[in-house]
């Protein structure tokens, strides 16, 4: 029987025993490590070729976590998608791609596939009849997030894999807002999965680094192309990654309970005219999402009837959610999209699909559901 996700956070890739018998495993800073004869360069123990003790370590809980053969992790979240992008895209290649993407994503897309030779097709993810429209004879990839940000829309992900697999693409899948608590999609038969660790991974707001996972074949292609441009994952950061994904399942567990109870009351208030939170029967994708994701997520999005000057007064208002963009951290974060992970749209190209300025996203964080809600229900008020 293979271990539930709580006992892989804590053990999963664990070295035992480690180094001079240490249950946590140790930092090694050093950039070089000696050389034996004839060894490759790609395996020479460099920081920036991501192979140094503490990196193996990361990688080997990263590579647990996901059910991979092999991880890598990235400096970014970004650095892992640009690398991934940049490793199975080539000049001429044509990308299908999810309709909603993090702006991050969609920012590198616009400006750099252009002049990088690439060509890309939105579609919308949760709409399988649509997608064979998209395909061109150089389609290489198809690109897409488990649940989005900031509608919580979540995409028809084993129909993504499978559909991928039909037509010869590598299917990528950004698993950041899910975690692999909730959803793992190499077993649902993707190809490759990126992170963000920057949020539920490392869980304590407190880092930055991205994770691709995958098979040993297909990481190692975007591990050498990392070591070209340089995005690796520096020791110290590494460590406090690996620390912070032993507490994974039990910050997620908490998070999607609090996610659950906060919209369930958020739907109930005569102040509120829309929740979206995946995990509801009202939510357009909870039908199909509740078939393979195993938890919601802890992110959800409302309205209110005041519009922008009531978002404006509830996110003041509020004592403990902090008003900042992110997310995926033990401490509740409140933001307006609009100004923050969206601000780079005009209001028209937001508005189109869906993301008005009154929109109000709540990132849940550990605290208790009942001191959140409390905290809501005064605001509101
Ligand atoms: C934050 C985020 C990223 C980018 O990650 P960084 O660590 O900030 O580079 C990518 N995808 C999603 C879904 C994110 O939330």
């Amino acid at each position: 029987m293979s271990p539930n996700i709580d006992t892989v956070a804590v053990h999963g890739g664990e070295v035992r025993p480690g180094p001079e018998g240490s249950v946590v495993h140790p930092i090694y800073q050093g950039t070089v490590f000696a050389v034996p004869a004839g060894t490759d360069y790609h395996d020479i123990k460099y920081l920036r070729l991501s192979s140094t003790p503490t990196q193996n370590y990361l990688h080997g809980k990263l590579a647990a976590l996901e059910g991979a053969e092999a991880a890598l992790a990235t400096a970014s979240g970004m650095a892992a998608i640009s690398a991934t992008l940049l490793t199975f895209l080539k000049t001429g290649d044509h990308i299908i791609v999810g309709d909603t993407l993090y702006g991050g994503t969609q920012d590198f897309l616009d400006h750099h596939a252009p002049e990088l030779g690439w060509t890309v097709t939105a579609v919308d993810p949760a709409k399988p009849e649509t997608w064979a429209d998209a395909l061109t004879p150089t389609t290489r990839a198809f690109y897409v997030e488990t649940i989005t940000n900031p509608l919580m829309r979540v995409g028809r992900i084993p129909e993504v894999a499978a559909f991928a697999r039909e037509h010869g693409l590598v299917s990528i899948v950004d698993n950041t807002f899910a975690s692999p608590v909730n959803f793992r999609p190499l077993e649902a038969g993707c190809d490759i999965v990126l992170h963000s660790a920057t949020k539920y991974l490392n869980g304590h707001s407190d880092l930055v680094a991205g994770v691709v996972a995958g098979s040993a074949e297909l990481v190692a292609r975007v591990r050498h192309s990392l070591n070209h441009y340089g995005g690796s994952l520096d020791a110290h950061a590494a460590y406090l990654l690996a620390r912070g994904v032993k507490t994974l399942a039990l910050r997620v567990e908490r998070q999607n309970a609090n996610a659950a109870a906060l919209a369930e009351f958020l739907a109930g208030h005569e102040s509120v005219t829309t929740v979206n939170y995946a995990g509801q029967s009202w939510h357009p994708d909870h039908e199909h999402a509740r078939t393979f994701l195993s938890g919601f997520g802890g992110m959800l999005s409302l309205r209110l009837a005041g519009g922008v000057p009531a978002a404006e007064r509830l996110i003041e208002g509020l004592e403990l959610p902090y008003g900042a963009p992110s997310l995926g951290g033990v401490e509740s974060l409140i933001t307006r999209p609009a100004l923050t992970s969206h601000a780079g749209m005009t209001r028209e190209a937001r508005e189109a699909v869906g993301i008005t300025d009154d929109l109000i996203r709540v990132s849940c964080g550990i605290e208790s559901a009942e001191d959140l809600i409390a905290d809501f229900a005064r605001a509101l008020k």
